[in-house]
């Protein structure tokens, strides 16, 4: 009976220490769950802080239910250092723009046809690289032209740009990022790539070697933001143009619905397409046929801008931008009214175009809105400018010979 008796409160003290141990797991697992969601928050708001973002960084650190001390301090901090930021000009800032950038020189400068061209209107990657260092050095952010101006009811009206009071908002765009037959063999990168979540590019070396890195602007400016957050202001990093005569991005057969690659690649197209906006990218237009706007027949406008809604934006998820190629702009006329009035532009507008972009290196930053409009240059950073007028750059940065790269031939040896 006894024996009975104590075999039952055996049982019933291994059932209470199970019992125990599962509720001490539970508890460890649930506050390790709410530790790492936590944690990730606490990353996700320090990255919009680090990027001048505060009001989303309090946002996201007051949206988490386990509220701590070091929370509350960094409330505080982030509420003050937002409260020091400057509202900033929009209209003083500089735009710059690439094309695609020359990763073996040999390749790229072996005298042929092409050559010249490519010291003229290219830049290396070497080039980039200590641009962008130099640029960071001198303050500049990143901003996109959606936050310089902004459509409303009562036309284009200049957005918010709030920064510390040293730094100051620049635009960066890449025109033709298309990595066109002709270019292939001549050391540029082949086309871009979704490696682990990112855009990378694929890069094929003259052994044939096939290789995935980081190629051209868009994979380094991604490495450089990653590594210095606050070169981006809320996360925006560069305007990223395509035509539409050889596809988009590399993808040479997203407009031959007869190709047996074209369903492929069209969803590969999308998909970067996704990844970049998401990454802080704004696409553009930059014609179809790659046309000269100013010069061309309405027609051949018309046309143009149908053909590359339908087969490029319509796959890239649209764009109110447009690069003009050549930067040839409507009119160079700089009073709104003749350039709004025309019927070219009325093409364009209803094409779903707002922001207009051509090339004028002459002002430091120029730009211009009118009531359905917002219209600015941009400035060639390209062996041409670098080798003629240099001088012209010294707000951008503080030591050119430091960027030149010296595997260029010089301007003229090539023809
Ligand atoms: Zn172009």
């Amino acid at each position: 009976m006894e024996r009975r008796s104590n075999n039952k409160k055996l049982t019933y003290i291994l059932t209470a220490v199970v019992v125990i141990l599962i509720c001490a797991l539970c508890a460890a697992v649930f506050f390790f769950v709410k530790m790492k969601n936590s944690n990730t928050l606490y990353k996700e708001a320090q990255l919009a802080a680090s990027q001048y973002n505060y009001s989303k960084a309090i946002d996201i650190l007051k949206s988490d239910t386990g509220k701590s001390l070091i929370y509350n301090q960094t409330i505080e901090e982030y509420t003050q250092k937002m409260n020091e930021l400057e509202l900033k000009e929009p209209s003083q800032t500089p735009h710059i723009f690439f094309h695609s950038l020359i990763c073996d020189t040999q390749l790229a400068f072996d005298g042929d046809e092409d050559a010249a061209g490519y010291n003229l209107y290219m830049t290396t990657i070497d080039e980039f690289k200590e641009i962008l260092e130099q640029l960071y050095k001198n303050n500049y952010v990143l901003v996109s032209p959606h936050d310089l101006y902004v459509e409303t009811e009562n036309g284009f009206i200049p957005n918010e740009i709030l920064l510390p009071a040293e730094k100051r908002p620049i635009v960066i765009s890449q025109d033709d990022v298309n990595y066109y037959s002709y270019m292939k063999n001549d050391g540029f990168a082949s086309r871009f790539v979704i490696d682990k979540g990112k855009v990378r590019c694929e890069y094929i070396d003259q052994d044939g070697t096939v290789s995935v890195g980081a190629y051209d602007v868009v994979p380094i400016l991604d490495d450089f933001v990653e590594k210095h957050p606050d070169f981006s202001y809320h996360g925006a990093k560069a305007v990223i143009a395509v035509t539409g005569f050889e596809g988009a991005f590399g993808y040479h057969n997203v407009i031959d619905q007869n190709s047996p690659e074209y369903s492929e690649e069209c969803d590969t197209v999308r998909k970067i397409a996704e990844t970049l906006k998401s990454s802080g990218y704004d696409l553009a237009s930059h014609t179809y046929g790659h046309i000269p706007c100013g010069t061309s027949e309405i027609e051949t406008l018309r046309n143009d801008t149908k053909d590359w809604s339908e087969q490029i934006g319509s796959l890239i998820g649209g764009t109110d931008i447009l690069i003009y190629p050549y930067g040839e702009d409507l009119t160079s006329d700089v009073y709104y009214d003749a350039y709004e009035d025309t019927p070219k532009f009325e093409i364009l507008y209803n094409a779903g175009f707002r922001y207009y972009l051509n090339v004028d290196s002459s002002h430091d930053a120029w730009m211009q809105t009118g009531t359905r409009y917002f219209r600015g240059a941009r400035r060639n950073i390209d062996g041409y400018r670098m080798s003629h007028n240099g001088d012209e750059m010294s707000d951008l940065f503080y030591d050119l010979s430091k960027i030149y790269d010296n595997r260029r031939p010089s301007v003229g040896d090539l023809n």
